[in-house]
């Protein structure tokens, strides 16, 4: 999934930087409120990690103004220890959760799924679809009994087409999800990673429905 981390702590932002990229997922790393705000209004998101002490606008701000304009992509706030005040205002103003600090990052990636596929109404880790399933924990995907790994891009590809099958992405919405903004991105790119997608799962996994973009035909 695509995460917005908001932290400007170096140590802890560098930390969590890496463990998300490690776990698959596509991570933009701010380090003020302003530009949190910022990009969690412009780009799409998945989950939102905000610290709540940051610079030029705290947390907690950040998320009241994305809250009010109508933004319900799901935030999990990460507080200390002693905040409990933090906390409670946190959740009242719309976050899905809280972390505290120090965490230890297998919970952190926990939460993380949790948050995100409550968001999505899936109430497992595991994505089905007819004959294809997407296990989030694992990142393992299985077609008709069989496992198949895939790179962290094509893995970034299909959960963003699993998680709301039917849904035609286009081009942009699939480059959002799978790279960074500052990441440059050959025109061809997302054809060529569905097209390694389709050796690996099955020709017929994912449509491509001209002009608009591609999508993963709702199955039971
Ligand atoms: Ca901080």
């Amino acid at each position: 999934m695509r995460i917005l981390l908001a932290e400007d702590d170096a140590m802890i932002g560098e930390a969590l930087e890496y463990a998300l990229n490690n776990s698959d997922h596509v991570v933009d790393w701010v380090r003020d409120g302003e530009s949190a705000l910022l990009n969690a209004r412009t780009e799409p998101f998945d989950v939102i990690l905000l610290d709540l002490g940051l610079p030029k606008l705290d947390g907690m701000e950040v998320l009241r103004q994305l809250r009010r304009s109508g933004n319900t992509t799901p935030v999990l706030i990460v507080t200390a220890r002693d905040a409990v005040d933090m906390r409670i205002k946190g959740l009242d103003l719309g976050a899905d959760d809280y972390i505290i600090k120090p965490f230890e990052m297998p919970e952190m990636l926990a939460r993380i799924r949790a948050v995100f596929r409550r968001k999505s109404g899936h109430a497992d880790s595991v994505l089905e679809n007819g004959m294809l399933s997407l296990n989030l924990v694992t990142r393992v995907v299985t077609v008709n009994g069989s496992d198949f790994r895939l790179s962290a891009r094509e893995y970034a590809l299909l959960e963003a087409l699993l998680i709301r099958p039917g849904a035609i992405l286009s081009r942009q919405d699939l480059e959002s999800r799978v790279y960074q903004w500052d990441q440059e991105v050959e025109s061809n790119a997302i054809e060529f990673l569905i097209h390694g997608l389709r050796k690996k799962i099955g020709t017929q996994s994912i449509k491509n429905v001209r002009g608009l973009g591609w999508m993963v035909s709702k199955q039971d």
